[in-house]
This record gives C-alpha cells, sequence and structure tokens, in this order.
C-alpha cells in the first residue's frame, strides 16, 4: 500500500490579529520542530498569512489560506485572493469548499471544483473539503450526500491531480460542536470516499490521496482517528489555536 504521510493542520478562522497570531506561531514552532512522522500546517486568516509564513520560513511549519478566488490570477473581483497572491504571500495550501463557506457563503460544488484548479495551477495544494448536515444523516443521506459533493469538488481534476490534492472529511454536526464523530463513522465515511476516488480517477491515485478527518478533534480523542487505516490526518479548528493543544494534536503518537 502507498504510504501516506499524515497531515495535522489547524484552521484559524477568523480568529487572531497579526499580533496574536506571530506570538501563537512563535510559540508553536519549536513544540513541532520534531514531527516527523507527520506534515503540520496552520491556516491563518488573510491578514497573517504573510507575517506568519516569513515567521515560519525554513522550519517544517506549512502555511495555508482558508479560501481562494475561483477566478484568474488578477481581475475586477473585490473582495477575492488570488492563488498566486496567496503563493507570493507563502502559502503551500488553501482550504476550499469549507463547511462555513458553503453554508454562510452559498460556497457550490462547482465553484469549488473551480477554486480547486486554480490552486493546482497556481502551484497550491488544494484541502476540499467535505461533509454532510446533521438533517442529511439523520435522513440517511450521508453517504449519497458526501458521494456528490466529493465527485462534483473534482470534477476538474485529473488523477495526476488527484495525488496532489487533500480531501478532509467534516460532518458539519461535528464542527465546533464538541460531538466528534466516532472514529467507526469516519473511517466508514473515508473508505467510501476512497472508494469514489477510486471508480473515477483509478486504484493507484486513490491509494494515494490523503483524507483527512475534521470535526471536534482534541489531543484526547486525535489517536483513536489515527489508528483507523483510512484517516491519514485531521483539520483542526477550535483547538489548533492555543500552541499548546495543537501540539499534543500532532504529538498523538505519544502516550
Ligand atoms: C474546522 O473548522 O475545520 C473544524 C473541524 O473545527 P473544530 O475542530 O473546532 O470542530
Amino acid at each position: 500500500m502507498t504510504h501516506r504521510k499524515p497531515l495535522i493542520a489547524g484552521n484559524w478562522k477568523m480568529y487572531k490579529s497579526v499580533a496574536a497570531a506571530v506570538a501563537t506561531v512563535l510559540e508553536l514552532k519549536p513544540l513541532v520542530s520534531n514531527a516527523n512522522h507527520c506534515e503540520v500546517l496552520i491556516a491563518p486568516p488573510f491578514t497573517a498569512i504573510k507575517t506568519v509564513a516569513d515567521r515560519v520560513e525554513g522550519s517544517n511549519l506549512f502555511v495555508a489560506g482558508q479560501d481562494v478566488a475561483a477566478e484568474g490570477a488578477e481581475g475586477a473581483f473585490t473582495g477575492e485572493v488570488g492563488a498566486e497572491m496567496l503563493r507570493e504571500a507563502g502559502c503551500t495550501h488553501v482550504i476550499v469548499g469549507h463547511s462555513e463557506r458553503r453554508q454562510f457563503y452559498g460556497e457550490t460544488d462547482e465553484r469549488v471544483a473551480r477554486k480547486a484548479r486554480r490552486a493546482l495551477d497556481a502551484g497550491l495544494i488544494p484541502i476540499i473539503c467535505i461533509g454532510e448536515t446533521l438533517a442529511e444523516r439523520e435522513a440517511g443521506q450521508a453517504e449519497a450526500v458526501v458521494e456528490r459533493q466529493i465527485k462534483e469538488s473534482t470534477a476538474t481534476l485529473t488523477a495526476e491531480d488527484l495525488i496532489r490534492i487533500v480531501a478532509a472529511y467534516e460532518p458539519v454536526w461535528a464542527i465546533g460542536t464538541g460531538r466528534a464523530a466516532t472514529p467507526e463513522i469516519a473511517q466508514a465515511m473515508h473508505h467510501n470516499v476512497r472508494g469514489v476516488f477510486e471508480n473515477v480517477f483509478g486504484s493507484e491515485a486513490a491509494s494515494s490521496v490523503r483524507i483527512l478527518y475534521g470535526g471536534s478533534v482534541k489531543p484526547e480523542n486525535i489517536a483513536e482517528y489515527m489508528r483507523e487505516p483510512d484517516v491519514d490526518g485531521a483539520l483542526v479548528g477550535g483547538a489548533s489555536l492555543q500552541p499548546d493543544s495543537f501540539s499534543k494534536i500532532v504529538f498523538y503518537n505519544r502516550d
């Protein structure tokens, strides 16, 4: 089986001033500097990206944007930030299709697919988020919803692209609620997602792509997710804001 290096990603959402972001990252950097078993990434708000990226240069920390324009490198798109701009500011990755973007800003699978394409074309790794709502799960539609999201959100990609992207399964009912999915639920959905990738892109690409779990991940529960065969890391919101809790998640393999 292809070795998939785990990725632990922190999404800071709309938290932290530039000063607070710098303070956090300066504290985090030495705490995770010898994390060789996984990749570590943080996604600060746009305003702090450049400063944070400058401070982590040469370290093992990757920096991501939380969103990217679906349009071109530049243009009359007020409020948008292009993929090349993120690259220039020091990003290597970008989150696309986070459920908060889908829920509050009308993000569609079609737009997510265009954003993923833009990211790849600019040399960024897109972290493509998918996940069902509570109503969809209770109606027995979780698998169908996630299957549709992942197919349509990767519609612009080839098998070669798939190897470079990261997928993140984040059930909406588990985000910021303290109600984490069980490792069994996560594993079952990750397995389904990999199955969709296999059907669309072939088994080689499907076995290489990393699938993160997200939704109330904490230092106390990360190890049980990481034991599941199709869970290749985590996308962490609340618990990524503090260096102490985030570094404990990074070192999920320690007792
Ligand atoms: C997220 O925002 O991607 C997330 C998973 O948040 P939390 O860890 O706070 O549930």
